[in-house]
């Protein structure tokens, strides 16, 4: 099945936003059986909306729209599709009183303009928006299919993955394309490469490596006529490479170095507390966005300054001996913040962002360190990039440390 993505908005033609929702529902086409041929943006402009969708049915099985499905008149996007289909919209009851309900809730009365978003067409059935006003539409007719979702990611995602992958699973026919992604920790690109090569020679799954922020990738990607058979082939080759690579790894496809930990901290009711300094909240933030973090998070400082180091607890003289870009800063700020905050963990940030250098140590030297109490650990990195990037850099280090840390505490 040959699709095509239409995305909706002036706000993308102007480069106000980025078109995460395209990137998204193209990664997920191919784990369908669904090939993507073609990307379409246009702006909430009626005759140019229905000239896309026009060309769009001429050359592809599937159209999935995303946006204008607001109540307003620029949301063009249910007019376009009826008025190219040639199709009278009508008031869908069922849906008026979804939206009734949803008004109700938020306690304010409905107004009369998002009666539109209550409308369909006959070929068409509206699909459910559990996060918003806007339902998006299924459209099926001469062989082919027009899904309309809305403009916001949090509301598209789950309703594509909800709603429309069950409906279009097993139809397309095509190979279906799964991956598995393992991300490892602790070993370089070159030497995860080694020794992981004799997977390299399998054709299906294919085997890929990546150098990524948070350590080195390795992709494992199959093609069969179904996804169970696609993982099927997938199974013996990652149990293969997770004999190989033991514990470098730390995670699958999506998961996130605070997530990692933060489940391995609660399993083992250890507490942790951070004291940053170049990083300024990034660490604790990145903990933070973790859901359940109140479990396993105490707090922590941000000290910019070297005065704020030392009214923190830190020694002038070690300061003054060592700088505050220093192994010896850095680790007695991990036990300062763990004895102070009464922590198993404490983990330390001190480094040059940049661009400038700082105490002689060029932009993007980082010094992390973890004190559990029993032992001091801390890690000298010169990472590349820009001020965002090495803060970002640093925060992955800390964490992956402290999941190494934890991993040999067992
Ligand atoms: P709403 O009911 O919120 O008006 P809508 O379906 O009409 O939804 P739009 O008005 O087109 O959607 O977009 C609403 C917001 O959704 C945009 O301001 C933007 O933040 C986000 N958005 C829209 N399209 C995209 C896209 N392609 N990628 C990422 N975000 C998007």
């Amino acid at each position: 099945m040959k699709a095509e993505i239409i995305s909706i908005g002036t706000e993308l033609l102007l480069g106000e936003i980025v078109n995460t929702n395209a990137s998204y529902l193209a990664a997920s086409l191919p784990a369908l059986g669904i090939d993507l041929y073609w990307i379409t943006v246009v702006g909430d402009n009626l005759p140019r909306m229905k000239e896309a969708i026009e060309r769009a049915w001429g050359r592809s099985e599937m159209i999935i729209t995303s946006g204008g499905l607001g109540p307003t008149e620029d949301d063009l996007t249910r007019e376009a599709i009826a008025g190219f289909l040639g199709e009278e919209m009508a008031v869908d009851e069922a849906q008026v009183k979804v939206l009734e309900e949803r008004f109700r809730k938020r306690q304010m009365p409905m107004p009369a303009r998002n009666l539109k978003q209550a409308m369909v067409i006959p070929s068409g059935c509206a699909i459910p928006n559990p996060r918003g006003t806007a339902p998006g539409w299924w459209v099926e007719r001469d062989g082919r299919i027009i899904v309309a979702l809305p403009g916001p990611p949090g509301e598209l995602r789950p309703m594509w993955e909800r709603q429309i992958v069950p409906r279009v699973e097993g139809r397309s026919g095509g190979m279906v394309l799964v991956t598995r992604t393992l991300k490892t920790f602790g070993a370089g690109e070159a030497l995860v490469d080694e020794m992981v090569s004799p997977l390299f020679a399998s054709a299906n799954p294919t085997l890929g490596i990546y150098a990524k922020p948070d350590g080195v990738h390795l992709r494992l990607a199959a093609k069969a006529r179904s996804r169970l058979q696609a993982e099927t082939l997938i199974a013996p080759a990652e149990a293969r490479l997770r004999s190989i690579l033991g514990d470098l790894v730390w995670g699958v496809d999506d998961d996130t170095p605070e997530a990692m930990v933060g489940k391995m901290l609660k399993e083992r009711g250890l507490w942790v507390a951070v004291m940053e300094s170049f990083t300024g909240g990034l660490l604790a933030s990145a903990i933070t966005d973790v859901p359940g973090s109140s479990d396993y998070f105490r707090g922590g400082w941000v000290s910019y300054t070297a005065e704020t180091k030392i009214e923190a607890g830190i020694d002038p003289q070690l300061i003054a001996r060592h700088g505050v870009v220093s192994a010896e800063v850095a680790e007695a700020m991990a036990s300062t913040v763990r004895t102070r905050l009464k922590a198993h963990i404490g983990i330390s940030t001190t480094g040059v962002a940049g661009p400038s250098e700082l105490e002689g140590h060029p932009p993007g030297s980082a010094f992390v360190a973890l004190d559990d109490g029993q032992q001091t650990r801390s890690f000298k990195v010169i990472f590349p990039g820009d001020r965002l990037m090495v803060k970002r850099r640093a925060v992955v280090k800390a964490l992956l440390e402290l999941r190494s840390m934890l991993v040999e505490k067992g």
